[in-house]
């Protein structure tokens, strides 16, 4: 554990739980389906959080979701089939609030991101609603003064990731609507995608200091594979936490972070 407060002790004094959600409008939406890939992970969490009302409830409150905005086959009418974008989007948020903790916090002070990361997501992103235009990225977060404030789930993030993919990006996108954080362009992975360095990756104009977007997605990893409760987590799902961490920290840093997940998600140096 001590390597894991070691990673996770450089990034804390710029989080806070910020803004209020608001209602946003209602869009024009294509079609958006897919059988689902029964090896995402979808059957595993949906049956242990079992689609309870207050629990949806809960999560359509906190992230502002709106009715108009999950038509037809994007899954309003069938919330608590694993093959709509709603219900995909639904496990992951689960994955976010419970897969640490039984009673998830909105208090911050914990280093364990999995105690707090469901409220403070919440909180930081105004609203959330799909779209499944091609050639998109998994997500994409408007952020910033004078701007309509939003987080826009795509095709990828509904059926290329998996729940704990998904749930990494959920927490990276809040990241950007919390702190902005805008990414740079020099990394493996290219343009509009890289945070410059580990500990100072929050760039950009008005932007908060600290760890970058993409260093959430490695930190959510980090403490999922290590702390996550036994039933919330299996082999498969560790080794899949594991690659997305270690994919991030060899595609996404300008400068190398200079470690790695090991098979248990502990960090380990690497130069
Ligand atoms: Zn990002």
């Amino acid at each position: 554990m001590k390597g894991i407060e070691t990673m996770n002790s450089k990034i804390f004094a710029s989080l806070a739980v910020s803004a209020v959600v608001l209602l946003g409008s209602a869009r024009s939406h294509a079609l958006c389906s897919r059988i689902a890939n029964p090896y995402q992970f979808d059957s595993f969490y949906g049956a242990l959080w079992g689609c309870k009302q207050e629990l949806v409830n809960d999560m359509w409150y906190r992230f502002a979701f709106e009715a108009a905005d999950w038509p037809g086959t994007y899954g309003y009418n069938d919330p608590c089939n694993d093959s709509t974008p709603l219900k995909r989007t639904f496990n992951a948020m689960q994955l976010l609030g419970y897969a640490m903790t039984a009673s998830p916090t909105c208090s911050t002070s914990s280093s364990n991101v999995g105690m707090w990361a469901y409220c403070w997501a919440g909180n930081s992103i105004d609203e959330v609603y799909p779209g499944c235009e091609a050639n998109e990225p998994r997500a994409h977060t408007s952020y910033g003064p004078f701007v309509d404030a939003y987080t826009k789930l795509f095709f990828s993030f509904f059926y290329d990731e998996d729940v704990i993919q998904r749930a990494g990006t959920l927490f990276h996108e809040a990241r950007h609507a919390q702190g902005w954080c805008d990414h740079t362009d020099s990394c493996a992975d290219g343009p509009d995608s890289c945070d410059p360095n580990w500990g100072s990756g929050c760039v950009g104009a008005g932007s908060s200091s600290g760890l970058g977007a993409n260093g959430y997605t490695v930190l959510y990893m980090n403490w999922f594979a290590t702390t996550a409760r036994s039933n919330w987590i299996n082999p498969t799902i560790r080794a899949s936490a594991v690659a997305e961490g270690n994919y991030y920290l060899s595609h996404r840093f300008g400068t190398d972070p200079c470690f790695r997940l090991n098979a248990a998600g502990f960090p380990v140096t690497t130069c």
